[in-house]
């Protein structure tokens, strides 16, 4: 999508700190960590946020997670645990609009969040 920041990153056309690419989904790293692991999975395809799955989605979603539990491993703290976040919209926080799971870990979270 024109303007869209995280369909430039994902042509390669912004840098980032790739972890992981795949045909669909790419991990890179939070440029703001908030966490000692702090990565952010999206899809290569243009959506806005989690309101705009559908069940046409399934497989992308699980690859979503596949490659999250991938790079908490990588990250090492699959073990330790870590936390999956998927901000929707003003109130839920989200700043950038293209779809985007945050992969937390290396210190232990907080409940409720912010
Ligand atoms: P949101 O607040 O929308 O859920 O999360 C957006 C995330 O994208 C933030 O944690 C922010 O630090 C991160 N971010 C914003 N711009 C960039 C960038 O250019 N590169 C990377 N790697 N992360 C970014
Ligand atoms: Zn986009």
């Amino acid at each position: 999508m024109e303007g869209c920041l995280f369909c430039a990153l994902a042509r390669g056309d912004v840098d980032a700190d790739v972890l992981r690419q795949g045909d669909r989904v790419i991990a890179f790293r939070d440029i703001h960590p908030q966490a000692p692991v702090h990565a952010l999975v999206i899809p290569r395809e243009h959506l806005t946020n989690a309101a705009d799955l559908t069940h046409a989605h399934a497989g992308l979603l699980a690859e979503m997670v596949a490659t999250a539990q991938w790079v908490a491993q990588a990250e090492g703290v699959a073990e330790s645990g870590y936390r999956l976040v998927l901000n929707v919209g003003a109130d839920g926080g989200q700043t950038v609009g293209h779809l985007h799971m945050h992969v937390l870990g290396g210190r232990p979270m907080t409940w409720p969040p912010g």
